[in-house]
């Protein structure tokens, strides 16, 4: 028997969605049907943001640190669920099950940095600006904020925006991937119990009808959107027009240096990681390898090495090193992509497709191609799977040119024994998240996330100060007394 088609939750209750279609969700590493996520509509997202609309004025009203003790209490919840939310993430989305618990935990993170509202709402003040003038500034929420989230951090990205966004005063609307619902669906069941006025969080189940709809919605103050470049800049461009405050972070090509100095004893599992972990679907996720010089062949050899003792399998089981990627669909594209790069000339020096299993599970095993140029389809498409493109140069200044002619600019990580090569690294790289002998540059919570060119559409980035910034308005208020 089919099982129900989750239930949206909209001004405090679980309720149907209006939508009479809906899709599968399977579990990548058995291929087994495990929920239905309903197609809503645009009915759904403007009930939605009526009872948004409804809440706004209470909650806005309600003291910072009062409206911080139910991000305190969501934050207890789901350390005491942490383990449950993780499990959900591998089931759903297929990543090992350590990868899934490394996400919850900075899911949470997100959501003790947003516990700090009462300071980072602070506003500014400034006495005798002209004599007996004051001056103060203060933030102000702005209303109905909303977010569209992908499928591959399931429990993690939407607490990139929901707690920053409530926090301040507003209310929310969220639209989690339709490839995994389960892990919000949980987050929301864990948000029932946190005390909040109804109206004030909002779960819209669904795809590209429900993003169009927070698009286009007015009653609708600001949409955060994260996925592939496409869609971040549709997104971005359908919802600025329709007056919105917008951040959109879009897809990645992330190149990985490594510099002659570099310690390829510890680099090289460090570097492995960053191509494979979470099958290489994470937007920081390495992409393209860069040997500067000398180091090539080494680079090379050490990495298929490593690479090819990984165990692929289901990520809920012990040592397994490697999971399978989100669908049947992208194994095709991802394999797809294995073909094109030999078939255009790339050397394929680890096969990924002879380790494809044979379960109704979606696994793709590790490749590695070399002599990879940036005008092959694998050295300029995000594959999004578990494929390294080597692309050797000679100096890094090579580096320097490769990065400019990429249109992403996400992250990018330098392995080098010199502070000097660091130093000018990280001054001259395009992309905005940079890592030194770091696999995976990723920010903290209390730090800005986001890319640039056309990794991020917007000004303000996720989480952090930034998230503070987007999520309110400042005014300021200039007085005299008689
Ligand atoms: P996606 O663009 O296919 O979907 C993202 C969201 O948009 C989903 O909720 C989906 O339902 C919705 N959507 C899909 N098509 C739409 C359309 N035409 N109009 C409006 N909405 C639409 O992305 P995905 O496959 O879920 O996620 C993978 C992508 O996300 C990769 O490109 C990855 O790099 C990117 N990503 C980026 C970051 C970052 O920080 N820059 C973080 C995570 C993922």
């Amino acid at each position: 028997m089919k099982a129900p088609p989750l239930s949206n939750f909209i001004g405090g209750r679980w309720v149907p969605s209006t939508g009479s279609r809906t899709i599968d969700v399977h579990n990548p590493a058995t291929g087994q049907t495990i929920a239905r996520t309903p197609l809503s509509g645009g009915a759904d997202v403007a009930a939605a943001v009526a009872a948004a609309t409804a809440a706004f004025p209470g909650w806005s009203e309600t003291p910072p640190v009062v409206r911080a003790r139910t991000m305190f209490t969501f934050k207890a919840l789901l350390e005491s669920h942490a383990e449950g939310i993780a499990r959900i993430v591998t089931t759903e989305h297929g990543k090992t099950l350590d990868e899934s618990r490394s996400s919850v935990r900075r899911a949470i993170e997100c959501v003790e940095v947003a516990c700090g509202a009462p300071s980072m709402l602070m506003g500014d003040a400034l006495e005798n600006v002209w004599a007996g003038i004051d001056c103060t500034s203060m933030r102000q929420p702005i209303g109905v904020c909303a977010a569209i989230a992908p499928f591959n951090f399931p429990a993690m990205v939407p607490l990139w925006f929901l707690p920053f966004a409530v926090v301040s005063g507003n209310t929310f609307v969220l639209k989690p991937s339709e490839q995994v619902p389960l892990s919000q669906q949980k987050m929301f069941e864990l948000l029932e119990q946190c005390d909040l006025p109804p109206g004030v969080v909002n779960l819209v189940h669904g795809q590209r009808e429900v993003s169009e709809a927070i698009c286009d919605h007015p009653g609708i103050r600001a949409v955060s959107f994260v996925g592939s470049t496409a869609v971040a800049r549709a997104v971005y461009q359908r919802a600025t027009h329709a007056g919105k405050r917008v951040q959109a972070l879009g897809g990645a090509k992330n190149f990985i240096v490594v510099m002659p100095d570099a310690d390829l004893e510890r680099a090289i599992p460090i570097i492995s990681e960053s191509f494979y972990g979470c099958a290489g679907e994470r937007c920081l996720a390495g992409s393209i390898l860069v040997p500067v010089g000398p180091v090539h062949a080494e680079a090379r050899d050490r990495l298929v090495e490593f690479a090819r003792t990984m165990k692929v399998g289901n990520g809920m089981e012990a040592g397994v090193d490697m999971g399978p990627v989100i669908s049947a669909a992208h194994r095709d594209r991802v394999l797809g992509y294995v073909e094109r790069g030999a078939a255009e000339g790339a050397r394929l020096v680890l096969d990924g497709r002879t380790r494809t299993m044979s379960t109704d599970g979606y696994f793709v095993g590790p490749s590695i191609f070399d002599a990879v140029t940036p005008a092959m389809t694998i050295g300029r498409d995000e594959i999004f799977g578990p494929v390294a493109a080597i692309c050797p140069v000679e100096r890094l200044e090579d580096v320097f040119r490769l990065m400019e002619a990429h249109p992403n600019a996400n992250a990018t990580s330098i392995f080098t024994s010199s502070g000097k090569t660091a130093r000018e690294f990280a001054h001259r790289a395009t992309a905005s998240m940079v890592g030194v002998n770091i696999g995976v540059a990723s920010p903290m919570a209390y730090f800005p996330f986001g890319g640039a060119r056309d990794s991020f559409f917007g000004d303000l980035k996720v989480h952090g100060r930034d998230a503070f910034e987007f999520y309110t308005d400042k005014k300021v208020t200039i007085s005299r007394w008689f």
